[in-house]
Order: C-alpha cells, then structure tokens, then sequence
C-alpha cells in the first residue's frame, strides 16, 4: 500500500488531498496542521495516520487530548515537522502556507520521495535548491499548482527543447472589474472573495493583486527551466483554460478542466497513472465562450515585478516571497493599501539589491532564511515610512 504524508492537512489544499486519500487505499503516515487542532485530530482518527503534528507547540496539549485512546501519536513544533518528513513515504504532499513549507520539503525530499508541491513559496525562494536536492537523491517533484499540472501534462513525451513559450492563465481575482482608480479603497474582505475557486483568505487575496500568479511565473521558471521572456501570464475569466505550451512547430497544446484543485492532487497522487478522479466533466457546448485578454500591468504591477526576480535570479526570489509576505500581512492588519502592496515589495528589492543581497551563485539554506528575515524587517521599515 501505498505510503503517504500531507503537510498542511488542515487547509484548503491538504482537504481536498484528503478528501482523495479517504476514497482511496493509502497507508496515512504523518498529517500536520497548525492552529485547527479538531480537524487535524479527526482527520488522523479517520484516515488512521501513525502522527499528528502541529506547527505550533502551544498546542501539543490540547492535540494529546483530541488523540487519546485512538493509537495516533501527537506531535508538535518545528522539530517535530521536520521529523515527521524524515518518516519513509512514498508520497508527501507539501501544502502547508508560506515559507514555512520550505524545510518539511526539503527533508522529505533528502529521502528520494515524489514530492506533490503546492507549496509555490519553496519554489520561488529556492527554487534551486529545490531542484538540486531532488536530483541529488533521486526524488521527484510534481507540481500541484494547477497551471504547473497543467504545463506538465502538456510536456509528458515532450522535449522541453521543443518548447517555444508557456502561457499560465490567470482569473484577475476578485477585483478584475473594479475601476483603476477605486482599488486603492479596497478592504481585505473584499479583495479576498474570489469569482471562480473556492481558496484559503491569503492566496484569494494574491489572487486579486496577481501576486498569486507573479508567483506562478517564477514557479513556472524555476520548475520547467523556461527563459523568462518566454513565459507570459494570460487573463482568461472562466479559470477553465489552466496553462497552455507553445510547441515549435506551430502546436498550442491547452489543458482545460474544472475549476477544482482535486483534478492537480489527484494527479499527483496517482501519477503516472491516470485514474478516475470525482471531478465535474466539462460540457464545452455549455461552456460555449472562452475568453482571453492580455494583463494590464497598471492594475497588475506584481506580474512586472517577477519578470524583474527572473532577471535579477540569486536571491531575488527570496527577498520577493518575503516581502510579498508581510505587504500581505500589513494589508490584511489594515496598516497598507492594497494598492500599496506592489509597491512596497519594489522598495525591498530595490534596497536589498543597492546593498549587493541578492547575488549568489548558489543557494544555500542558510542563505534563503536570513535572506527571508532580512526582507521581511526591511518591508515593515519601509511600509513605516510610507504610512508616515
Ligand atoms: P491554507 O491557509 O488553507 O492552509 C495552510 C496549511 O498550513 C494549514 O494546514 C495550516 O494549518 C498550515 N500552517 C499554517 N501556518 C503554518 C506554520 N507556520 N507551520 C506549519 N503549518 C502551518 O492554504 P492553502 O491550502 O490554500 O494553500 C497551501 C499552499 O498551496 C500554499 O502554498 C498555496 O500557495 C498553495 N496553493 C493553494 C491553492 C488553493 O487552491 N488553495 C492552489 C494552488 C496552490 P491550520 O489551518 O491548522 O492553522
């Protein structure tokens, strides 16, 4: 049977792996979460799983307690995350939010196991590093995100040789419509009500300012290996059109489905088979239109920001990941506009760069922290002096 652990099992992402894995015949090694303490222990009751951690060690007690008597160990704090990745599994999936995903993903993927990345902000803050660990031990990555599944199952029996360009397309949020000049006013509510996918407060909200796909656009980078200036991001409304490969021969092969993460996971989680998956099939007579229209980066100033992280490479993708981190962090406490969040993420890397942090050759660990440290204290310095 099958050996499987979710990191971040009590979010969005990390439900629906679960909602899978139950459907399924899987061995549940290790599941994690971090504040939603009854979830997590219900999910490891029902799916039997050998460990329970929590990020956050305040809460071991309160785990103990959901666990008792049902033979699931409970766990909690960094440490322990770190070892339930060292735990032999076949399959880990890394959905946990954040940086914080990084180094659970690094760990497991020290033990040659296929790695089903959600977890963009690995990617984007080390990607190389990433990358180098799984060649180093013969791991796999697969992409989770739905545009780097999509991308990949383009590219199966591809050459990446053949490839002219990658276009991801994006839904423009939830603010899509608004006039230019009433974005400034917009609360974290109303910013983080999406029209088509139903996510976590944060990536709805990175999905509004399209830090969510600026993100995507470095992943797409890091992972396929693709130049920057062959990777384009498209606005396309319906979400149903998720990534679409430019072949050198003229081909533009698309990938279309539902807008349900289930259809990514599950392909992830059965990969290389497909097998049958209980997402919704598409009628394309009721579908009927699919529209596409270019980004205008006026609205959208985070797609031009990760062209510049693609160019300026090193640490850049750090620096961004972080600073992008707590813009989100300081518009959702109400202490910056949205519209300041592109912005403020420009200064840090323009700081960070003018101070020579960005360059490296290689990527160490080390490196990506205390890069990550440094641009998240640098972001609430400079959005001081902007709210001045
Ligand atoms: P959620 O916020 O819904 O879930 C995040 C998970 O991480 C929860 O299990 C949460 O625990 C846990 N967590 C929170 N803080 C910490 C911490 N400091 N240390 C360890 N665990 C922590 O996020 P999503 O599921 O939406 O997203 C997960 C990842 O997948 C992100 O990287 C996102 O960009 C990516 N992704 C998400 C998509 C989506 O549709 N939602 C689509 C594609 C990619 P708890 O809730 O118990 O506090």
């Amino acid at each position: 049977m099958k050996k499987v652990s979710v990191f971040g099992a009590t979010g969005s992402i990390g439900q629906s792996t679960l909602d899978l894995i139950g459907r399924g015949s899987f061995d549940v090694v290790a599941l994690t979460g971090g504040a939603n303490i009854v979830q997590l222990a219900a999910d490891a009751r029902r799916l039997h799983a050998d460990v329970a951690v929590t990020a956050f060690p305040d809460k071991l007690d309160e785990l103990r307690a959901a666990l008792a008597g049902s033979g699931v160990e409970a766990a909690a704090g960094q440490a322990a995350l770190e070892d339930a990745a060292d735990r032999p599994a076949d399959w880990v999936m890394s959905a946990i939010v954040g940086s914080a995903g990084l180094v659970p993903g690094l760990r497991a993927l020290r033990h040659g196991t296929t790695l089903a990345l959600a977890n963009k902000e690995s990617l984007v803050c080390a990607g190389p590093l990433l990358m180098a660990e799984a060649r180093a031990h013969g791991a796999t990555i697969l992409p989770v995100d739905s545009e780097h599944s999509a991308v990949f199952q383009a590219l199966v029996g591809e050459e990446m040789g053949a490839v002219e360009g990658i276009t991801i397309t994006a839904s423009g949020g939830g603010l899509r419509d608004w006039p230019l000049e009433r974005l400034r006013d917009a609360t974290p509510e109303q910013a983080g009500t999406h029209p088509n996918w139903d996510m976590g407060q944060r990536i709805t909200i990175d999905s509004a300012s399209m830090f969510n796909k600026a993100m995507e656009l470095i992943e797409t980078h890091e992972f396929f290996g693709t130049a920057p200036e062959r990777i384009q991001a498209v606005i396309h409304p319906q979400s149903l059109v998720h990534a679409l490969v430019q072949f050198r021969d003229g081909a533009l092969m698309a990938h279309l489905g539902a807008a349900d993460m289930r259809h990514a996971i599950g392909y992830a989680l059965n990969w290389p088979e497909r097998l049958d998956l209980p997402v919704s099939r598409l009628d394309l007579a009721e579908v009927a239109t699919l529209e596409f229209r270019k980004p205008d980066l006026e609205r959208y100033p985070a797609l031009s920001l990760a062209h510049a992280v693609m160019g300026r490479g090193g640490l850049a993708g750090a620096v961004f990941n972080a600073a992008k981190e707590a813009a989100l962090d300081l518009f959702m406490a109400r202490m910056i506009r949205f519209t300041d969040m592109a912005p403020l993420v420009e200064t840090v890397l323009d700081r960070l760069e003018a101070q020579g942090r960005l360059e490296a050759d290689t990527i160490t660990l080390d490196m990506v922290l205390e890069t990550d440290g440094l641009a998240r204290v640098t972001a609430r310095e400079a959005a001081t002096r902007m709210t001045a």
